[in-house]
């Protein structure tokens, strides 16, 4: 990467069209355009808000648990034998992972706008969870769409929203997954857009969703910055964050992004192997393209229609992917890489059995490929990983699928 002043500048994009280079933007019909100027108009307002500041991070702070401490994964470090592994622990959020952290910000924002009903999809739930915890918090009703495949797998959290006052709403068209559960509330997001706020749940979705959602995520990489450089008198030398959509990459990333000598690497799922309908790697086989209003990579036939996905994960399988992750990309700020569910898998007992932690089985990837790099990168080297989420919501799933192969 050659690091241009212009370079560096581009990386702090959007514009004011909400580009990223050539990817993001807004592709919505006319009527919902007026409305996303009106949140994008509300939001540039309030971020410079005292009031709003200081709701936020006490909220962030009282609520959520924030900061999230780091902790030195020493027992799986030992026996990797190579980089030395640190864990930024998102898992320990209230509704335990990263995503309370955009959700409060956007129930705050609906709030302030007036919105009475707060709308989204969610994959593995986790964003579902959030999203109905922030809208108990501050007063709104919620609907949440989720895929029936998502809703058999991830049965506690459907459980959870329902105790938590939001109504769960089965998608039962296409694969039945996330990119449907996408479409269904676009739908009924379209069709009343002046009392509801859909509350997407990660760096995807027209201007200003990508750059918000960024926004409120980025305190995962201040705080790790401070922390890290507490712990250890540096920045850490690696990044490694999962990417479905890439929230919590973003937030990790974001606070890291002039420092030229930390390497950062996203980490997509390549699930059962690399035929079409068999992962969900966007950066690493997708072509760009237009999906959900906005532009980026994406996993697409030669028509441009979206290609099924699949990952053990449900968290991570989307056909698109946060349109900044498509410039960094480009850029070569940011390698991204796979992991395969066995890999998921096998992290997710590992991490379990050697420091006492079970990860998400998203964030179980991006601990694979952490494994991976601390052998390459080798001893006295340090390498931050993103935890984005705790895995009791994955424990009966993983134990009816791989319970025989790990002894349970
Ligand atoms: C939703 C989710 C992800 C994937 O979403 P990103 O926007 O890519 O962060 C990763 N980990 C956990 C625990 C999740 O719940």
């Amino acid at each position: 990467m050659t690091e241009t002043r212009t370079e560096l500048e581009k990386m702090e994009l959007p514009d004011k069209e909400g580009r990223f280079g050539e990817y993001g933007g807004s592709y919505v019909p006319e009527q919902l355009q007026t409305i996303l100027d009106e949140i994008c108009q509300s939001y540039e307002a309030i971020k410079k808000d005292e009031t709003f500041i200081a709701e936020l991070r006490d909220l962030n702070k009282h609520f959520t648990g924030r900061p999230s401490p780091i902790f030195y994964a020493k027992n799986l470090s030992e026996k990797t034998g190579g980089a030395d592994i640190y864990l930024k622990r998102e898992d320990l959020n209230h509704t335990g992972a990263h995503k309370i952290n955009h959700c409060l910000g956007e129930a705050l924002l609906a709030k302030r706008m007036g919105k009475k009903k707060l709308i989204a999809e969610t994959g593995a739930g986790q964003h579902g969870v959030a999203l109905a915890t922030a809208a108990t918090l501050v007063g709104l009703e919620c609907d949440i769409y989720m895929g029936e495949i998502d809703i058999i797998k991830e049965h506690p959290n459907v459980v959870r929203m329902k105790i938590l006052g939001a109504r769960v709403i089965p998608v039962d068209r296409g694969t039945k997954t996330l990119k449907d559960a996408v479409d269904a509330a676009f739908e009924a997001y379209v069709k009343d857009p002046v009392t509801q706020l859909y509350a997407i749940g990660s760096v995807v979705g027209p201007h200003p969703f990508p750059m918000m959602v960024r926004d409120f995520q980025q305190i995962v990489g201040q705080e790790a910055r401070e922390q890290f450089r507490e712990m250890t008198g540096k920045l850490p030398d690696n990044l490694v964050a999962c990417v479905g959509g890439g929230s919590n990459a973003m937030g990790l990333f974001t606070a890291f992004l002039k420092d030229k000598d930390v390497a950062m690497f996203g980490v997509e799922p390549s699930g059962r192997g690399f035929k079409d309908g068999d992962h969900a790697a966007t950066l690493t086989l997708g072509k760009p393209g237009v999906l959900h209003g906005f532009s980026s990579y994406l996993l697409q036939d030669e028509k441009g229609e979206p290609l099924p996905v699949y990952s053990v994960a449900s968290g991570l399988d989307y056909p698109g992917v946060g349109p900044q992750h498509s410039l960094l990309k480009d850029l070569g700020r940011v390698t991204y890489v796979t992991a395969s569910d066995i890999e998921a898998i096998d992290a997710f007992f590992e991490l379990s059995r050697t420091d006492g932690i079970i990860p998400a089985i998203e964030s179980a990837h991006a601990m694979a490929y952490a494994v991976k790099l601390a052998k390459e990168a080798g001893k006295g080297k340090t390498i931050l990983v993103n935890l984005s989420g705790r895995g009791d919501k994955d424990i009966d799933f993983v134990l009816e699928t791989y319970g025989k192969d790990y002894g349970l």
